[in-house]
């Protein structure tokens, strides 16, 4: 089963007589194959119905096939529909697409016109193409400028993610007719140099030239001999779309390596955890190597606010990649850097107002708690020296953010004597949903009286507990902790990796509380997930304490600098996200999902093992009573199209805000299916051969 797209340079490339002449190469080979037209206009009304003018030509050369969508004008797709008032849109033509490709053999499905040919006001072929991710058939027609269309399209291609399996150029119109002024010989030669020229910069590109067909004086689509002309001239091109990558084998070398020599996360090298192959991904899907998509429940770990592929993330990416990719910042500046800066400082609580950039959330706080340490000893207090952190907690997975961790959860006795000694207060009591009490914060508030003179700062993921245990805690407690760390002299750190960028409902989940942090965390969907970045902002109080002290206490300078340092590539793609994200109805988007995760969670509660049902923005936790085996959950949500992966105790997921209804009730279903075959299994769901539905 393959299937490829037939596209042009252009509008009469020769991509109907290819495709045509290919239909009946596949035959002469015994290769089962037929034609798709996915959008047909210039149909002819028959007795029997509207006729498509290309699947005639190709039923001429001996092949057969059928349009989709046909339509009677003789124009671009999105007049010809809105003329007989329809609108075509790439998903659903894609999805008939997709129904369309047979099981054997190989698919063609021609496109129509060029590239950039519309669909509609806002989409055009090559979104199609970008949705359908078949590989491509370039059709170059064979004229003067035909270089100049041909690599302009192999650009656009390659920008779109779209592999091309090759290129067939095509000369479409008889000798001497190319321009008034030149000679036949003269034109004779560019038309030959255009093949030498396409082929060399085909290679460079990997596209193969597969075929130069020659203009075809007496073309009768009635005669056999011309069609068998044609094919026997196409005969390289199907074979190597025949052979295209061995698929299957291709995808199996590719997982045994994997399996012998990568590393995944929390994993053994030598007894791994099953991995699946992802190809691509857009919106909330994400599309594996076997054809399957799945409703992507994690966001990536929280990070795709805005889903996969989104085009403002990607131009903003592409652009900067032509112009700067990275530069050290140590003395130097740029544009992306100062505007991230601008943004956040614009976004985040009152008060931080020095941003340190750094290259992954662990080493954000890393950075932060160094500027904590940095900001005593400037201050002349050398004993505050350590850190209050919850159970519950994390923090990230580098040493001194590991430190921060739960100490159960996060392992603590696997590294002891390398990890620096924290102290751990119990995780707040207080439910999110519940009325404040304050008792809970007793145990907070005994220990930082008891040892404030040794202690730099509290940290703290606000109101939302992450990968430690997914727990939501009320308001009320951090501002209490605001108001404790202003008597006693201690710093508070806010660690809003996860939490940031509207994930509890608000911007920022110290939002709830109306409370600013002395230095502030973020990371993870700052980006929307599209590179690594996380940034550390600070007030002017702290900044100014460890920039002012004098140089023998170390002070002046913030001793911190990675090499990847305020990368531009990362920094334009933030901009990008954080301008996505307040164009975009997020407050509204994130209560949509909350309610729906409410309504849908919650009748899980009713089934035995599970001990709780929490929801907090779009962030939904199913907790059971005991650790539930990953890899058997995993291969239920798969068997039910989505993409959630437990861990400990909690099944959680937590979508792109860009989430369709649709897909978000595939997640809920698959969460209350998850549990429902649990409680009737001993504990572990059982995938009960429902896989075929999520094939599409
Ligand atoms: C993920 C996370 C981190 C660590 O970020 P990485 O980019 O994985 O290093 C730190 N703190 C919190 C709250 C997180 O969720």
């Amino acid at each position: 089963m393959a299937a490829f797209f037939v596209t042009g340079t252009d509008t009469d490339a020769g991509k109907t007589a290819v495709t045509a002449g290919l239909l009946r190469a596949f035959a002469r080979a015994g290769v089962p194959a037929r034609a798709v037209k996915p959008v047909q206009t210039g149909c002819v009304e028959r007795a029997h119905g509207l006729e498509a003018p290309d699947v005639e030509v190709w039923n001429k050369a001996g092949g057969e096939g059928k349009a989709l969508y046909a339509f009677r004008l003789p124009c671009s797709p999105h007049l010809a529909a809105r003329l007989e008032g329809a609108r075509l849109d790439a998903s659903s033509v894609a999805e008939a697409c997709r129904a369309s490709v047979a099981r054997e053999g190989v698919t063609l499905f021609e496109g129509a016109g060029g590239l950039y040919v519309p669909l509609n006001e806002r989409e055009s072929m090559l979104d199609l193409m970008r949705e359908l991710r078949f590989p491509a058939l370039l059709v170059v027609a064979n004229r003067l400028g035909c270089l100049n269309h041909a690599l302009l399209s192999l650009d656009a291609l390659e920008r779109a993610g779209v592999r091309v399996a090759g290129m067939v150029l095509c000369r479409v119109s008889p000798p001497g007719l190319a321009d008034a002024g030149t000679s036949p010989e003269a034109e004779s030669l560019i038309l030959q140099d255009n093949a030498v020229s396409l082929e060399r910069e085909g290679e460079k590109r990997g596209v193969p030239l597969l075929a130069d067909i020659p203009y075809q004086a007496r073309h009768d689509p009635d005669d056999a001999g011309f069609w068998d002309a044609l094919a026997d001239r196409l005969q390289r091109a199907a074979f190597t779309l025949a052979g295209d990558g061995d698929e299957k084998n291709d995808a199996e070398a590719l997982l045994a390596f994997d399996r012998a020599h990568l590393w995944h996360p929390y994993s053994s090298a030598m007894k791994p955890l099953p991995a699946l192959e992802v190809t691509g991904a857009a919106g909330a899907r994400l599309f594996l190597r076997d054809g399957r998509s799945l409703v992507d429940g994690m966001s990536s770990w929280w990070c795709r606010v805005h889903g996969y592929g989104n085009p403002r993330l990607v131009r903003a990416l592409q652009r900067q990649a032509a112009t700067l990719s990275h530069v050290m910042f140590g003395g130097l500046t740029h544009k992306p850097a100062v505007e991230l800066c601008r943004r956040l400082l614009r976004l985040l609580p009152s008060g931080l107002e020095h941003v340190f950039l750094a290259d992954s959330g662990s080493v954000a706080v890393e950075v932060a708690m160094k500027m904590a340490l940095q900001f005593w000893q400037a201050a002349g207090r050398e004993k505050k020296r350590r850190f209050v952190a919850l159970r519950g907690a994390y923090h990230g997975d580098t040493l001194g953010a590991m430190s921060l961790c739960d100490p159960v959860t996060g392992m603590h006795a696997l590294f002891s004597g390398a990890l620096p000694e924290q102290i751990f207060v119990e995780r707040p009591t207080c439910r999110f949903d519940r009325p404040y009490d304050p008792a809970s914060f007793a145990s907070m508030e005994a220990t930082l009286r008891e040892r404030a003179d040794e202690v730099a700062a509290v940290v703290v993921e606000p109101v939302a507990q992450g990968a430690g245990g997914m727990w939501f805690y009320h308001p009320g407690y951090l501002r209490d902790l605001r108001a404790l760390c202003d008597e006693l002299g201690v710093l508070l750190i806010a660690d809003e990796i996860a939490t940031g960028f509207g994930r509890t409902g608000r911007m920022f989940a110290c939002e709830w509380a109306g409370v600013s942090p002395d230095v502030m965390c973020v990371g993870k969907a700052l980006t929307g997930g599209m590179m690594t970045l996380s940034a550390v902002a600070a007030t002017r109080r702290v900044a100014e304490v460890i920039s002012g002290a004098d140089a023998s206490r170390g002070g002046g300078a913030f001793m911190h600098g990675p090499t990847f340092m305020g990368n531009p590539l990362a920094c334009v793609v933030a901009c990008a996200s954080v301008d996505e994200l307040c164009a975009s109805p997020w407050r509204d988007r994130v209560r949509h999902i909350q309610e729906t995760l409410e309504r849908e969670l919650t009748p899980c509660r009713a089934f035995s093992g599970v001990t709780d049902v929490r929801v907090l923005g779009a962030i939904g936790v199913v907790e059971m009573a005991s650790p539930v085996d990953v890899e058997a959950w995993q291969d239920f949500f798969v068997s039910r199209g989505a993409w959630i992966r437990p861990f400990g105790r909690t099944v959680y997921v937590m979508p792109p805000f860009v989430i369709s209804d649709e897909e978000l009730r595939m997640l809920t279903e698959a969460v209350r299916g998850a549990v429902a075959s649990a409680a009737s299994h001993g504990g572990t769901p059982v995938s009960d051969g429902r896989e075929g539905e999520a094939l599409c």
